[in-house]
């Protein structure tokens, strides 16, 4: 028996990385995964390798920073399994790598609308299913970066500040109907998303050595605030 038989689970940029692992992950778990992300062919392969080895799974079109999508793709979910019990809040982008006088509005509102207020319409959307459910769980990815900071990257580390304080608040307001709410703050994990990060900085290579190098402490949770620049860590210098 799997430990969510039976439940209904949505993971948003399902379709690479940490997404694709947790929709796998649900599947050969019992759920009925709805994966979702922009990149429709490699989503559609991932349902392809779900159902290849007896899961269920069925994949959505979905941007997560477009409301109405959202809600028409919940939607859709639970008319197609009967129900939402999981949501994971996966998708997410690093941005540009500029420090904060550089940055334009457009480029801070484009991460926040992915990586903050895409989590916000994902929860919202969610939380009328899981209330009729008489339950629920939401986990939604923060980072490392959530908890402490570091010299690069300014809207995705502040959007996953955010969504910490986001998972706080919605995990205290829907305690009493049962939906748990959880943020999960991974170091560095070997995806395109790590890879494109690294390409900004000019050499994934060296970037990837360095993080081969890194040991985990050197990411510590405990550290909340004002971090010395030796206590911090970047891969290579910014480029240009
Ligand atoms: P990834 O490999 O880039 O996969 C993310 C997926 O989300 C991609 O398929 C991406 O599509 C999709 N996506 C981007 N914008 C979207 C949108 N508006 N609507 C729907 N889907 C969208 O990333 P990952 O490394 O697996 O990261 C997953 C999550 O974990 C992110 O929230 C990230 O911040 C967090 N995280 C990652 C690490 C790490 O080391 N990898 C560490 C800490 C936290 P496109 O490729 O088309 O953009």
């Amino acid at each position: 028996m799997g430990r969510v038989d039976g439940k209904t689970a949505i993971v948003t940029g399902g379709a690479l990385g940490i997404g694709k692992a947790t929709a796998e992950r649900l599947a050969g778990e019992g759920a009925q995964v709805a994966v979702t992300d922009l990149k429709d062919d490699e989503g559609a392969s991932v349902v392809t390798d779900i159902e290849a080895v007896g899961g269920t799974a069925r994949y959505w079109h979905m941007d997560v920073s477009d409301e109405d999508e959202v809600k028409r793709v919940f939607d859709e979910v639970a008319d197609a399994f009967g129900g939402i019990d999981v949501l994971v809040n996966n998708a997410g982008i690093s941005g540009p790598d500029k420090p904060t006088h550089e940055l334009t509005e457009a480029e801070w509102d484009e991460v926040m609308a992915v990586n903050e207020k895409g989590v916000f319409f994902c929860t919202k959307h969610a939380i009328p299913y899981m209330q009729e459910a008489g339950g629920g769980s939401i986990i939604t990815l923060s980072s490392i970066y959530g908890l402490i900071s570091a010299p690069d990257i300014p809207p995705y580390h502040a959007s996953k500040g955010a969504v910490r304080l986001m998972t706080k608040t919605d995990a205290l307001e829907y305690a009493e109907d049962d939906i748990r709410v959880n943020s999960v703050h991974p170091g560095f994990i070997w995806t395109p998303l790590v890879e494109e990060y690294l390409s900004g900085k000019g050499d994934v290579e060296k970037g990837r050595e360095q993080l081969d190098e890194l040991p985990p402490s050197a990411t510590s949770a405990n550290q909340e605030t004002s971090p010395t620049a030796s206590s911090t860590w970047r891969p290579t210098s910014r480029s240009s």
